[in-house]
């Protein structure tokens, strides 16, 4: 199959060419020509397989002829997160360079001033967070009337995140004749609902999950003590061939924590967590894709479906605790055809997160013997006096420590109840496990990312 079979026009395979590819992608070539044909879509597709061209290639073209008025933007695409948004943005400005659209970028973190003038001008695409575009919505600052394209991307994370009544509040604003495309990675039950209700006779088309069959990701759990964590992290990026690494932990102290740790010991790294202000996570995603940086600590909601090219290696620092940010964290590496490794950290108190994860990719997570991580070296390169200690600060939750997602209330009697894993010799050795586990208290609870 070949991009210009898909009934695009010249200036899209113009644009497509001048990027790079070489053909469309499986959901590209399923999702395109329907999309042409004014068809409703629901894709099931996670990113890392192409799927914003999927929309956005035929948006341009649908889009070419028309024009725009003040307040009414023709087309939406909605993002749970602000990067999510500013990377569909990017794309949009890449693919859209031959033609004349306009577009708008409404999330939250950045001054309302410009996004309210661009919305006077008109705007053929709008790319926005659900809370933004809500807030404009209530001062009158939008009209959804004139929207006749409606994009709802990463559907399932819109709904870890809460977002779905706006969304239904949105999709309820819009001219009814409207054309639909929802992108989702799986179809939980209330997902499957918002589309009966919003979508009209839509087209199914589903690509494999990266994490399933996508053997180009080397996947393997480590069983570790929390305590000895920073240790086999150090060892795993002193000897294993790590270029560039994205370490995921599950809180955002954790994140801030690890990121000083790391600079202290010499490591060139950086951080990006739902609690820095937009500009600073830009930047800092900014510095870690123009190699200034090769370490990028992430928490799930900051760094979800961000395209970072050439990832060599993402490690859990934390096992996720929802199965699907598993398949979006190890997406990070073995994009587009590269081959990348994940490694998770599994301490004894997450096995029940181990479970949900092999039943959701249906395969079971090879185990690495934490003694087949060489140990770190001292002096391997690092900017810092070798001779400099490093901090092995026990993590407690603190009244600021909120978590960057919304973690399922656990269930310690049904824990208590499973049998005590084996501990293998980093777990013994580097002492008890004295990491917080019990239920999230309020003030835990995930912040909305808006
Ligand atoms: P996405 O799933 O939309 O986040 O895209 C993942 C990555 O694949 C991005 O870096 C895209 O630039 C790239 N990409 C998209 N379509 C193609 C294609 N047809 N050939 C090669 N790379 C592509």
């Amino acid at each position: 199959m070949k991009f210009a079979d898909l009934g695009l026009s010249d200036e899209l395979l113009k644009a497509v060419a001048d990027a790079g590819y070489d053909e469309p992608t499986p959901i590209q070539a399923q999702a395109i020509p329907p999309v042409l044909m004014m068809k409703d879509i629901i894709g099931i597709a996670q990113t890392g397989t192409g799927k914003t061209a999927s929309f956005v290639l035929p948006m341009i073209d649908i889009l070419a002829h028309g024009r725009s008025r003040a307040r009414m933007p023709r087309s939406l695409i909605l993002e749970p997160t602000r990067e999510l948004a500013a990377q569909v943005a990017e794309n949009f400005e890449k693919y859209g360079k031959n033609h004349n659209l306009s577009m708008a970028l409404l999330i939250g973190g950045v001054s309302m001033g410009d996004q309210i003038k661009a919305l006077e001008k008109g705007v053929d695409v709008l790319i926005a967070t659900p809370g933004r575009l809500m807030d404009l919505f209530e001062r009158g600052r939008i009209l959804m009337s004139g929207c006749e394209l409606l994009v709802i991307d990463e559907a399932d994370r819109m709904l870890d995140m809460g977002f779905i009544p706006d969304i239904e509040q949105i999709c309820s604003k819009l001219p009814s004749t409207r054309q639909t495309m929802l992108f989702s990675a799986t179809m939980p039950p209330p997902i499957k609902k918002l589309s009966d209700q919003f979508l009209n006779n839509p087209k199914s088309v589903e690509v494999s999950r990266p994490a399933t069959a996508n053997t180009s990701i080397d996947q393997s759990i480590i069983h570790v003590a929390p305590k000895a964590k920073r240790k086999l992290l150090y060892g795993i990026l002193d000897n294993e061939g790590v270029d560039t690494a994205i370490i995921f932990c599950n809180r955002k102290t954790e994140v801030r924590d690890l990121c000083q740790d790391m600079r202290k010991d010499g490591f060139d790294a950086g951080q990006i967590h739902g609690d820095m202000d937009q500009s600073s996570r830009l930047a800092e995603l900014e510095r870690f894709k123009s190699g200034e940086i090769n370490i990028l600590c992430a928490s799930d909601v900051a760094a979800r479906g961000l395209d970072i090219k050439g990832v060599s290696h993402v490690v859990n620092y934390d096992i996720p605790w929802h199965p699907d940010d598993y398949i979006h964290r190890i997406g990070r590496t073995g994009r587009a055809g590269a081959t990348g490794i994940a490694i998770t950290f599994v301490t004894n108190r997450d096995e029940e997160h181990v479970d949900s994860i092999e039943k959701l990719t249906g395969m079971k997570l090879p185990v690495r013997d934490s003694k087949s991580v060489k140990p770190e070296k001292k002096q391997s390169g690092k900017k810092s006096s070798p001779d400099k200690p490093k901090s092995e600060k026990p993590k407690k939750p603190r009244p600021d420590d909120h978590a960057d997602t919304k973690k399922p209330s656990s269930k310690p009697s049904e824990k208590s109840k499973k049998p005590e894993k084996q501990t293998p010799i980093a777990e013994t050795t580097e002492g008890q496990d004295d990491d917080w586990n019990g239920p999230v208290p309020g003030f835990l609870d995930a912040k909305l990312d808006r």
